[in-house]
């Protein structure tokens, strides 16, 4: 048998385009990951400032599968997880931030970072993908219709052609890299995916001078889900920062209503509400992280989506979320279970070359 010369490409190398990229590596299959960041993660996202070092996408992540049992047993095993807090429903923190657990996960695969894929067209070998490389190291964010792709000022521009593509970003920025491609998806699908939101969220990232009230295992959970400040962690209690440093995050609807407010503004409101948990200790630096898509709200209902056209064009992520799946929550174990049953689904239906 001939091997095919377009590799499968797979955009976004979070959590889901990681464990789908090695699913297909392992059964033998060229696969390139392309990410618009500047390293892959995504949502598992861990910043330095100075010497202290912060998660401040997800903290944490719970197994509930087997299937998702059995791949963090191996992280367990290579060192690169550990459990946090909890019994029976364990909260597994990444050593050294979770960022890194998938820096673990990159390493055998060939991965593109600040390679942002803008449009998906439809060619004779299967796909063609327009990128453009991520040179500006801040587009703005803003909770509306507009997409960073409009707005953005696009450095060096390329294409490459893949015989099978994944989509592993946010649907809507899927849908919106798909648009612009001309890739037209069956309206009945196309309707189910536009259904698919996520709340946004605020994040404040602080660095204190002195120890934080945070109570152990390091973080606080507002009682309730519409208190301003949502969570509060304190990293180095965590063991991830060397020094003091706290994530503050806000809750959906206050980050919602707040989300085009300038940062300083932002940045007032939120510290002013976690006040209470800096101790006295003084603020040696603090930043704003804006996550447009964060946790999803209305989750599409399957693994994942095949669109059914001329050549595989399968969309995963966390939003696709088995109907059994008795959380009917986006998490890292939804992501990863969406990525590793899409690379399996693809297995079964790439075309034979001869
Ligand atoms: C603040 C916050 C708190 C959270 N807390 C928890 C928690 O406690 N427990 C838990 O289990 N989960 C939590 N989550 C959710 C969890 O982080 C996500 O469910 C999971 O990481 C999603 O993985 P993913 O691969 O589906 O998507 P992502 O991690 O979003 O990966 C998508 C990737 O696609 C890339 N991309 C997007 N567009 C393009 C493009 N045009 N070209 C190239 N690349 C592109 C992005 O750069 C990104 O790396 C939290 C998330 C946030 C933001």
């Amino acid at each position: 048998m001939r091997k095919p010369t377009q590799p499968i490409v797979i955009i976004g190398g979070g959590i889901a385009g990681l464990m789908a990229a090695r699913v297909l590596m392992e059964a033998g299959e060229e696969v390139v990951v392309l990410d618009k960041g500047r390293s892959g993660g995504g949502r598992l996202a861990t910043r330095r400032i100075g010497d202290a070092t912060l998660d401040h996408g997800a903290q944490y992540f719970t197994v509930r599968s087997p299937e998702f049992a059995a791949e963090v047993a191996k992280w367990e095993e290579a060192g690169w997880v550990m459990p946090w807090f909890g019994s029976p429903n364990v909260r597994y923190r990444a050593c050294g931030g979770m960022n890194r657990l998938t820096k673990h996960l990159a390493e055998p695969l060939d991965i593109g970072v600040r390679v942002r894929v803008t449009a998906v067209h439809p060619d004779p070998v299967g796909w063609k993908l327009d990128w453009v490389s991520e040179e500006q190291d801040f587009v703005p964010q803003m909770y509306d219709e507009v997409m960073p792709e409009d707005v953005y000022d696009p450095g060096a521009k390329a294409s490459v052609k893949a015989r099978a593509v994944i989509l592993t970003a946010p649907v809507r920025q899927s849908l919106y890299i798909l648009r612009a491609g001309e890739t037209e998806l069956p309206v009945p699908l196309l309707n189910e995916l536009q259904a698919v939101d996520y709340l946004p969220c605020l994040a404040a990232l602080v660095v204190l001078d002195g120890p934080s009230a945070v109570p152990e295992p390091g973080l606080w959970r507002a009682d309730h889900p519409d208190s301003p400040v949502q969570l509060v962690v304190d990293n180095s209690m965590k063991g991830v920062s060397a020094r003091t440093a706290l994530t503050v995050y806000a809750c959906g609807r206050w980050s919602k209503e707040h989300f085009n407010e300038p940062d300083e503004e932002i940045m007032r409101r939120l510290l002013a509400d976690a006040a209470p948990w800096f101790k006295g200790a003084n603020i040696v630096e603090a930043q704003l992280k804006r996550w447009r898509f964060s946790l999803v709200h209305k989750p599409y209902p399957g693994l994942f989506a095949d669109a059914g056209l001329q050549a595989p064009l399968v969309l995963a992520g966390d939003a696709f979320i088995a109907p059994d799946d008795s959380t009917q929550s986006g998490r890292v174990e939804s992501a990863a279970l969406s990525g590793m049953a899409a690379a399996r689904h693809l297995l079964k239906v790439l075309p034979v070359v001869d």
